[in-house]
């Protein structure tokens, strides 16, 4: 059972937030999303924000990064940090997962609460698939990509083959689809 929940979001609600993200940041035409100088960006703008770089050692085997929402701080493993430098997909997507999570709950100020009642949460009421999907609609612009095939998705904007596929089915499926 997942541990919160969260006011629901669709995805054509988080994809609107993405690109209106991009917009306050200039980045309305950047088909590859800076997301490793968005670090240094979101700390000059939020004096809440920070980030750390640690040494692998200090995660779990399955902890890539993770995020003190309380204190709004992202730790980053090393070899993540510097895989997202050196342009690897699945790198940049997890730094852009942590800062989805950081925007969402510490910026926009999304309602989150524990599911103490252990019930079953949907989808776009969990905090997880929320991350994941703005992170994809974020890194995948909707209106520079809905026309490009999954492997030009994957060169141009600097995401796995996996996360390209994905964002290319979800431009074909319905508004409402999760
Ligand atoms: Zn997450």
């Amino acid at each position: 059972m997942e541990p919160y929940i969260v006011e629901p979001k669709s995805r054509m609600e988080l994809r609107l937030l993405a690109s209106q993200f991009r917009h306050c940041l200039h980045l309305d035409h950047a088909l590859y999303f800076p997301v490793v100088q968005l670090l240094d960006i979101l700390s000059e703008l939020f004096p809440d924000f920070s980030y750390e770089i640690a040494p692998d050692g200090e995660f779990p085997s399955e902890v890539h990064a993770d995020i003190d929402i309380r204190t709004s701080h992202i730790r980053i493993r090393e070899s993540v940090y510097d895989g997202a430098c050196g342009g690897n997909g699945r790198d940049r997507m997890t730094i852009a997962h942590e800062i989805a999570h950081y925007f969402m709950l510490c910026v926009c100020g999304f309602h989150l609460e524990r599911n103490f009642s252990q019930k079953k949460v949907p989808a776009y009421s969990d905090p997880e698939w929320q991350a994941k999907c703005f992170a994809g609609e974020l890194m995948v612009a909707a209106h520079l990509c809905c026309n490009k095939s999954p492997y030009e998705i994957a060169e141009l904007c600097g995401v796995s083959d996996k996360a390209a596929k994905f964002q290319y089915k979800a431009f074909r499926k319905g508004a409402d689809a999760v």
